[in-house]
């Protein structure tokens, strides 16, 4: 990999031996494996002895998730914060084990629809709850750095499964809940239209 990088920086028309380019093959090398990391992740290992049955059927929420991912159209950061909700039915994840699932599919190469979209299901699958909920609202620097939409703009995406979906009592409750923390951000839309994320040109 660290020769490819060092052919693409001479194609972008620099020096690739000049001293403050010569550790840089090795450093984005190093940058984009972690970032790319979550390719090698079981999600099996991540959860290990972290499910517990409970006799509990409240909503269980996490907000304010910060994630950091990379479009897979651009090969550029987009990062924000995710919500995850879910009702249980007798399992739950313990609660530092979220924010390690969010982690798992957002360091990979992604789109905001399907990273949203991944790790609803991937509650879904592990502890059959009576729904999910997730919503991630993110900076797009594809877009922001190439002034493709308004600087401050926040893509929102959402996955709601089982009761979030069917029951619209819970679903506003969820939204609700993550709304009441964000109140100082008049600008988000809980209802922006799904491809509002990396647009890809
Ligand atoms: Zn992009």
């Amino acid at each position: 990999m660290q020769e490819l990088i060092r052919q693409l920086l001479a194609e972008l028309g620099e020096d690739p031996t000049r001293e403050g380019l010569l550790n840089t093959p090795k450093r984005v090398e190093k940058a984009l494996k972690f970032l790319t990391s979550g390719y090698d992740a079981n999600i099996d290992e991540v959860l290990n002895g972290a499910l517990f049955t409970v006799d509990y059927s409240e909503m269980v929420i996490v907000k304010d998730i910060d994630f950091y991912s990379l479009c897979e159209h651009h090969l550029l950061p987009f990062f924000g914060k995710c919500h995850v909700a879910y009702i249980p039915t007798n399992k739950v994840i313990g609660l530092s084990k979220i924010p390690r699932l969010v982690d798992v599919f957002a360091r990979r190469l992604q789109v905001q629809e399907r990273l949203t979209n991944q790790i609803a299901n991937v509650v879904l699958d592990t502890i059959k709850p009576m729904g999910v909920a997730v919503v991630m609202e993110a900076t797009h620097l594809c877009m922001s750095m190439r002034g493709v939409e308004k600087q401050n703009s926040l893509a929102v995406t959402s996955a709601m499964l089982g009761i979030f979906r069917d029951n619209a009592r819970t679903r506003s409750e969820f939204l609700e809940l993550i709304k009441l923390r964000a109140a100082g951000t008049p600008t988000r839309d809980m209802h922006a239209t799904p491809g509002l994320a990396c647009i890809d040109e």
